[in-house]
Formats: C-alpha cells, sequence, structure tokens
C-alpha cells in the first residue's frame, strides 16, 4: 500500500530530525520510502512558538493503518517528543495524512487526516508528490499561510550539495 506522511518539527535541529525521520521509516518492516518533498518553513498554526520545518514523504508499506500510525508515535516518542499541551512545540509530529484511497474513521485514526486541508504546510508539499490531490480552490483557501521551500529533497536528504 502506499502512504503519505506529513514530518513537521519546530523544537532543537528540526533538519536532522526530519532527515533521522526518513530515515526511521525506511528502517520499518516491509517499507521503503519512495519519495520525498521539498523541506518548507512555516509559521505555526494556531499557536506560537519558533517557525515550522516540514515535508511529506510517501512510502511504499506493507504494515496496515494502525500499524503504521503505531510506528510513527513510537519514533516520536523516540525523538523526545512531550504533549505538555494541544498544539505546543514540538522535536518530531509524523501525521498519517492518505493511507492508499482508504477512508478511515476510528477512535485513533481518521483518514484522510481530518485537519490537513486547513493546512498549506500539508498541501503544498503533498502536490508535489501527488498533484491533483488538493483541487485549486483549496490550494487557494491556504494562500494567506506564510510558508516559504527551503530545499529540494536531494538536498534536505543530504544526497547532493
Ligand atoms: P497534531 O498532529 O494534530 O498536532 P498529535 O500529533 O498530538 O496532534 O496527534 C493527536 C492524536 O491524533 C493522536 O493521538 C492520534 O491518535 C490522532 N490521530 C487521528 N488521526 C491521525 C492521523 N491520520 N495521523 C496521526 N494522528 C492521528
Ligand atoms: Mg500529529
Amino acid at each position: 500500500m502506499k502512504a503519505w506522511i506529513g514530518l513537521g518539527a519546530n523544537l532543537g535541529d528540526a533538519r536532522a530530525a526530519l532527515r533521522a525521520a526518513v530515515q526511521a521509516m525506511a528502517g520499518l518492516p516491509g517499507t521503503q520510502v519512495q519519495r520525498a518533498s521539498s523541506l518548507y518553513r512555516s509559521a505555526p498554526v494556531d499557536a506560537g512558538g519558533p517557525d515550522y520545518l516540514n515535508a511529506v514523504a510517501e512510502l511504499e508499506t506493507g504494515l496496515g493503518p494502525l500499524e503504521l500510525l503505531h510506528a510513527l508515535q513510537a519514533m516520536e516518542q523516540a525523538a523526545g517528543r512531550e504533549r505538555p499541551y494541544r498544539n505546543a512545540p514540538r522535536t518530531l509530529d509524523l501525521d498519517l495524512l492518505l493511507y492508499d484511497e482508504q477512508h478511515i474513521d476510528g477512535p485513533e485514526l481518521t483518514v484522510p487526516h481530518p485537519r490537513m486541508l486547513e493546512r498549506a504546510f500539508v498541501l503544498l508539499p503533498l502536490a508535489e508528490l501527488r498533484p491533483g490531490w488538493a483541487a485549486l480552490g483549496q490550494l487557494q483557501a491556504v494562500a494567506a499561510q506564510r510558508i516559504e521551500r527551503l530545499a529540494d529533497a536531494a538536498q534536505w536528504l543530504g544526497l547532493t550539495e
């Protein structure tokens, strides 16, 4: 199955945290990271704190959606994530955005991710990997959010200079 993961961090060395998360996803059982988006910097939404770094990764995985969610949560924990309050700054946030073409509405997991349409920092990187998933009007609806593209995937993953 294909899955798209939203990555974000705004504490510590955020770029290193996102890179390490991509490496860790590549190490999950039966899972390959097929592509990654460019790296973006975005203003926090509904929260204070430093700017975020964001990206989206595309996985091919044999893990089911809940297994994948739990693996992502374990990676957040390993990165030292604490949840003192809602939308608190975080060392690593990994959201399961899309899982194949499935719609899931469970107590732990909602897919597509319920807030992704409100977030430029999800829609713009995702549009690189799945152009056409969000409609033009949906991209226009988040156009006022401050976001800037910093580096292409090869650059931020350290594959080129
Ligand atoms: P957010 O990412 O919205 O800032 P959290 O990362 O703290 O918030 O996640 C809060 C809860 O959202 C988690 O406990 C998780 O069970 C739930 N959740 C529901 N759907 C998803 C999803 N698609 N991806 C990640 N978490 C999800
Ligand atoms: Mg999250």
